[in-house]
C-alpha cells in the first residue's frame, strides 16, 4: 500500500515534473498548439510533422527556430515560383482559417518581402506613370511651340506676301504711268538729247535783289519746274520788269530763270549757276521756266508751247534729264500753276510726250 502510495505520489510526482515540462514549454509552443488544434488543411501536415519534430527538437527547445526557418525556406521557393499569385492564396488561406498566431507569424515573415517587392514594384510603375506622363505633357508642349511658331512663321510669310504684292502693284502703276507717258528707255532719250540745239534766247539778267536775284549757288538740278504767270496777255519782257521792280518794291519774293512770252521769244532772268524764287521748297535744286498766255483758261500759245520743248529738250541735255523729270509747279506743293495743265491732266502728258518725241527727232536731224 504504502509501496502503492508511494508509487503514486512518486508517479504522481513523476508527472507532475513531466507535466511542467510542457507547461513550461507550452507558453513556448503555444503556436504550435494552435496549430494543431486548428486543424488546418492548408498546414494539415504541420500538425503531423510538429508532434513528431516536438519531442525531438523540443528537449533543445528549438521549436520556433525551426519552424522559422522551414517557412522561411517553403516562402523562399514559393515566392519564387511564383510570386504573386502564391503569396496571395496563402495568406488568404492561412490569415482566414489560423488567426493565431504563428499563421500571423508565418504569413509576416513570408509576406514580408512580397508587400516589399510589390511596394517597390508599384513605386516602380508610379514613377513610370509619372515619367510616361511628364513625357507626355513635354510632348505636347513641344508640339503646341511647333504649332505655334509654324502659325507666326506663315503670318509674317503671308504679310511679307501681302506687301510685296501690294508694292509691287504699285510699282506696275508706276511703270504704266511712265510708259504711258513715255515709250522711250532713258538711256535712249539721254543719247538722242546729245545734239540738242541750244534755243534762242535772250539774257537779261536782273539785278541781285534779296526779293527775285538772291544770288545764292545752284549747285545741283534735278527737275525743270513749268509756271505760268497768272497775268494774262502780258509779255516776257513785262513779267521780267515785274521781277526787276520786286527789288525795289519788295512787294513778295518771286522770280524765274526763264520767260517764254506768248510769240515764243526766251527771256533769261538770272544765270543758271544761281537760285530762282519760284518753287518754295525746291529753289536749291530746280530750274524754273514761266510761260506766258493769251488764253482765259491759261493755255498756251503754239509759239509758247514750241519754245518750251526747245528749252525744255535743252535744259534737259544740259543736266543729263528726261521728259520724266519735268514737273509742274502743281506737282511740288499744289498751287494751280501752270492753270491749264493742272485742270487737264492730258495736255500735261501730252506735253510730256511730244517733249520725248522733240529729242528723239533732235537725233534724226528732223528739227
Ligand atoms: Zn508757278
Amino acid at each position: 500500500m504504502e509501496l502503492d502510495i508511494i508509487d503514486v505520489s512518486k508517479n504522481d510526482r513523476r508527472p507532475a515534473p513531466a507535466r511542467s515540462v510542457p507547461r513550461e514549454r507550452r507558453p513556448q509552443q503555444k503556436g504550435q498548439v494552435d496549430r494543431n488544434r486548428g486543424g488546418n488543411p492548408g498546414t494539415g501536415r504541420d500538425p503531423g510533422r510538429s508532434p513528431r519534430r516536438n519531442p525531438q527538437r523540443g528537449q533543445n527547445g528549438n521549436i520556433r527556430r525551426v519552424s522559422d526557418r522551414d517557412l522561411d525556406r517553403n516562402m523562399r521557393r514559393m515566392p519564387d515560383r511564383n510570386p504573386g499569385r502564391q503569396f496571395d492564396t496563402d495568406s488568404g488561406r492561412r490569415g482566414n482559417r489560423i488567426p493565431e498566431r504563428e499563421p500571423v507569424q508565418a504569413p509576416h515573415s513570408r509576406s514580408g518581402s512580397a508587400p516589399v517587392r510589390r511596394r517597390s514594384e508599384d513605386r516602380r510603375q508610379q514613377q513610370e506613370r509619372i515619367r510616361r506622363k511628364k513625357k507626355r505633357r513635354r510632348q505636347k508642349a513641344a508640339v503646341r511651340a511647333g504649332a505655334v511658331f509654324l502659325l507666326i512663321a506663315i503670318i509674317i510669310l503671308l504679310i511679307f506676301a501681302l506687301v510685296k504684292l501690294i508694292s509691287g502693284a504699285r510699282e506696275r502703276d508706276v511703270v504704266q504711268k511712265v510708259s504711258a507717258v513715255s515709250s522711250v528707255p532713258r538711256k535712249e532719250l539721254l543719247k538722242a538729247n546729245k545734239s540738242t540745239q541750244k534755243p534762242v534766247i535772250t539774257e537779261d539778267f536782273l539785278t541781285v535783289n534779296e526779293f527775285s536775284r538772291p544770288g545764292e549757288e545752284l549747285k545741283k538740278v534735278n527737275n525743270i519746274f513749268v509756271h505760268y504767270t497768272a497775268n494774262r496777255e502780258t509779255s516776257a519782257a513785262q513779267n521780267r520788269s515785274y521781277f526787276e521792280n520786286l527789288g525795289i518794291t519788295g512787294e513778295t519774293s518771286a522770280s524765274a530763270h526763264f520767260i517764254i512770252g506768248y510769240e515764243g521769244e526766251i527771256i533769261q532772268c538770272i544765270p543758271l549757276d544761281e537760285i530762282a524764287y519760284a518753287v518754295q521748297k525746291r529753289n536749291y535744286d530746280s530750274i524754273s521756266i514761266e510761260c506766258c498766255y493769251l488764253s482765259e483758261d491759261g493755255k498756251f500759245t503754239d509759239a509758247t508751247y514750241q519754245s518750251l520743248l526747245r528749252l525744255s529738250a535743252w535744259l534737259l541735255k544740259e543736266y543729263k534729264l528726261t521728259p520724266e523729270d519735268m514737273m509742274r509747279h502743281y506737282d511740288e506743293g499744289g498751287k494751280k500753276c501752270p492753270l491749264y495743265y493742272v485742270e487737264h491732266e492730258g495736255a500735261w502728258e501730252q506735253f510730256l510726250r511730244d517733249l520725248e518725241q522733240f529729242i528723239m527727232d533732235q537725233e534724226n536731224g528732223s528739227v
